[in-house]
């Protein structure tokens, strides 16, 4: 039975509409309201405490209640609350941030474009290579490939991208010159009796077998996640990118890489395309770049695109492109910050160092009658729930799933469930005692949830 609904969750329900919510269940059930933060945990209207082990969505990596993140956008907001970049105005500290971000980025990143979030970031990233594809006289290089269960965004193009169906049924998406490849998860996805190394080679011949039948001079680009978040932290196999990447080299396809949620230490390098071998050369950022205190994103180009971009620019006397609070100053402040206190604590090791207790917790839970698999990859992993740990899944999928998640909220850990793969992303910061306490609950409550699936 559901509780009565408080005063703030029916006022919730009049005034909001909420993203990823079933708006109809959300009435009986009522919002989760948060009132406020610390470390790992936050705390509801009742006083009761949770560990975010989502960070949020993915992106407050340092936890809730750091007071130098505070204190950077305090002193901001003060000397320049508000300036833009827009025709030829700049202020010091996007251009500090900017630098810094070409500094630490792999494959010799030689400008930065800001932005507020992950969708219009790739958003951008779309934009810049149709722009450089007619600069450089080859108009019909334009299709962009993805995969299934890729997120990219919501806004129409990025949705598109985007390659799981909730996010296309009934807004009329995907849009024209999107192709989705397979999903390199091999646990769910291998044919019987398949290797690792031939399912790998099985993709690379899907890549290959487009770019022949649609021909190279029309694909523009190939983007992915080092691991794919929304669509269920998904692991890919090591030898996946350093083919997909050469494949896209071969042809001249641009390799975005987006580090929305990988970037900064999460995959326990400072991206996820050095974790897993992919070559970008372009790169979308955003989340953990301001540990999720303020919205800021940035995409980062290699010198060829820049150089193209660039003359392109001057022919036309614009580059037709940008926003608002793109490069805000109180955003670009928090994110040095954020850099700052990732340098300093050496990030990429802490979660290197934290992550073989994560992997051994996840996968301890294999052998439940309703795991099938154990995932991870740095400090982002999943438990792939089915019944008997059958890869095919639930014959309602997603029920299973919301149950496990009701259940864990109920022993106060917040994690989430995509379909009926349950997520964990804790902040890098959280402690093997924390990480002990979020994973203490995980075995009650799949107990709880078996007790209630049969
Ligand atoms: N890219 C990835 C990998 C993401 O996980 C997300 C959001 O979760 C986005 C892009 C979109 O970011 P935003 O919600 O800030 O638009």
């Amino acid at each position: 039975m559901n509780q009565p609904l408080s005063n703030f969750q029916m006022r919730d329900a009049e005034a909001l509409l909420h993203p990823y919510t079933d708006a109809v269940a959300l009435r009986t059930t009522g919002a989760q309201i948060v009132d406020r933060g610390e470390g790992v945990r936050v705390w509801d209207q009742s006083g009761r405490s949770y560990i975010e082990a989502m960070s949020g969505l993915w992106c407050a990596g340092l936890g809730f209640g750091n007071a130098e993140l505070v204190e950077a956008a305090r002193v901001q907001m003060e000397r320049l609350p508000y300036y833009h970049l827009f025709s030829g105005k700049s202020h010091d500290t996007a251009i500090e941030l900017a630098e810094k971000l070409k500094a630490m980025t792999p494959g010799q990143m030689a400008r930065v474009f800001f932005q507020s979030s992950g969708s219009e970031a790739n958003d951008t990233q779309i934009k810049m290579a149709w722009y450089m594809n007619n600069a450089l006289g080859r108009p019909q290089k334009k299709t962009i490939v993805s995969r299934k269960k890729a997120y990219h965004g919501t806004t129409l193009a990025t949705a598109s991208l985007t390659g799981l169906p909730g996010n296309h049924t009934d807004f009329d998406l995907p849009m024209p010159g999107i192709r989705h490849l397979s999903t390199p998860h091999f646990w769910k996805e291998a044919q019987e009796g398949e290797s690792e190394e031939a399912f790998v080679a099985r993709l690379a011949a899907e890549f290959e077998a487009l770019i022949e039948a649609e021909g190279a001079e029309t694909i523009a680009a190939f983007i992915a996640e080092p691991v794919m978040g929304a669509g269920g932290a998904i692991v890919p196999p090591m030898g996946y990118f350093p083919a997909m990447s050469a494949i896209a080299r071969k042809h001249d396809i641009l390799t975005i890489t987006d580090e929305v949620i990988c970037g900064f230490g999460r995959t326990g390098e400072w991206f996820g395309a050095e974790t897993v071998g992919f070559e970008p050369t372009s790169m979308s950022m955003a989340k953990q770049l301001t540990a999720g205190f303020v919205p800021l994103s940035a995409v980062a180009i290699n010198g060829e695109m820049a150089e193209a971009l660039e003359a392109n620019s001057g022919k036309i006397g614009t580059f037709g492109h940008g926003f608002t609070y793109g490069g805000h100053p109180v955003g670009c402040a928090v994110a040095l910050k954020a850099l700052e206190i990732y340098e300093r604590m050496d990030m990429p090791r802490v979660v290197q160092a934290m992550s073989p207790r994560f992997a051994a917790h996840l996968k301890s839970f294999e052998g439940h009658p309703l795991v099938g698999e154990g995932r991870s990859l740095g400090l982002m992993g999943a438990l792939e729930l089915g019944p008997n740990g059958r890869r095919e899944g639930f014959a309602k999928p997603g029920k299973v799933g919301a149950k496990m998640v009701g259940e864990l909220k109920d022993r106060g850990i917040i994690a989430r469930a995509v379909v009926d793969s349950i997520v964990f992303c804790p902040a890098m910061t959280i402690t093997e005692a924390e990480l002990d306490e979020v994973f203490g609950a995980v075995g009650p409550a799949l107990d709880a949830t078996l007790d209630w699936a049969k």
